[in-house]
């Protein structure tokens, strides 16, 4: 695709796989800021039609969806946990499966990112990163990120 204009060829691009381009932020606000258009009632497209070409994509699940789904022995309770947890939080969960500690505590809540107002219910919660230092719960891991060896030996020597 090639066009003069940077944000109409993003958002025929959006547009050929389904997604709104009003709806990513960083378009709608180069949009208001006047650097080009995403209305693609303003847009010509020339040579294939949007029809023609168009596929419909599935989004990724979230990261912790998707380890929820990795990681059935453990809750995760994520409050929009930027990548560095997100990783921290992979590492961890891996690497405490491999070594027979999931297991270890039941019912096990790993609480993680910015976004959890108050500590969950439940007697097994651990609160990761320091983004959830504010809850000022029992069983806190600090760290931006957390350290996965330390998630491990946490796990280790609680019971
Ligand atoms: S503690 Fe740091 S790495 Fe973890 S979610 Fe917060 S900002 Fe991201």
């Amino acid at each position: 695709m090639a066009g003069g204009d940077v944000l109409a060829v993003d958002a025929v691009a959006c547009a050929a796989i389904g997604l709104a381009a009003d709806h990513i932020e960083y378009l709608r606000m180069a949009q208001e800021a006047g650097i080009g258009t995403i209305d693609l009632e303003q847009i010509e497209i020339c040579g294939d039609s949007l029809a023609e070409v168009q596929v419909h994509l599935r989004t990724a699940p979230t990261a912790s969806k998707a380890f929820s789904a990795l990681f059935p022995e453990v809750t995760i309770i994520d409050g929009n946990a930027c990548s560095g947890c997100s990783g921290s939080l992979y590492l961890s969960l891996k690497t405490a499966k491999e070594q027979g500690l999931l297991d270890r505590i039941p019912d096990l809540k790993l609480v993680v990112g910015a976004g959890i107002a108050e500590v969950p219910a439940g007697e097994h919660i651990l609160c990761l990163g320091n983004c959830t230092k504010p809850l000022s719960a029992a069983h806190h891991l600090p760290g931006c990120p957390f350290i996965s060896i330390e998630f491990c030996d946490l796990l280790r020597t609680t019971s």
